[in-house]
């Protein structure tokens, strides 16, 4: 009764029409709107979308500047994470040395504040 044909009427002629064309279907959906995805000669398509799709099984297959950028980033937040937890450890075992050589109890309870503070930091900085 309605002459406009619906998203989903469209996508599923396109996809028939890929189909008949000479294309693959995927068992893979498409990401943004999960319609099964066709393969065209090395191209992956969702037709509801009207779109190149890019599936990527392993990191190995990402084109080598994602990869270089990926690696990047991913070894620059470990090392902060080192150094930061480095950096903290270093704080507590001086504090640790002041505790054991203070008897004012105002520093110790300054010491000990400045100690569960760090040690949190680290615990935080440990779970992320
Ligand atoms: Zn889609």
């Amino acid at each position: 009764m309605d002459e406009k044909e619906t998203e989903n009427d469209k996508g599923i002629k396109a996809i028939a029409q890929a189909l008949r064309a000479g294309g693959t279907l995927l068992h893979a959906a498409c990401p943004v709107c999960d319609s099964p995805l066709i393969k065209i000669q090395d191209k992956i398509y969702c037709k509801v979308c009207d779109k190149e799709v890019l599936i990527y099984k392993d990191e190995k297959e990402l084109p080598a500047e994602i990869q270089k950028a990926m690696k990047k980033n991913a070894a620059k937040t470990s090392a902060t994470e080192t150094s930061i937890t480095k950096t903290i450890n270093a704080k507590i075992e001086q504090l640790r040395v002041k505790l054991e050589n203070t008897d004012d109890p105002d520093e110790i309870i300054k010491i000990t504040e400045a100690i569960d503070k760090l040690l949190q930091t680290l615990e935080k900085a440990s779970e992320s």
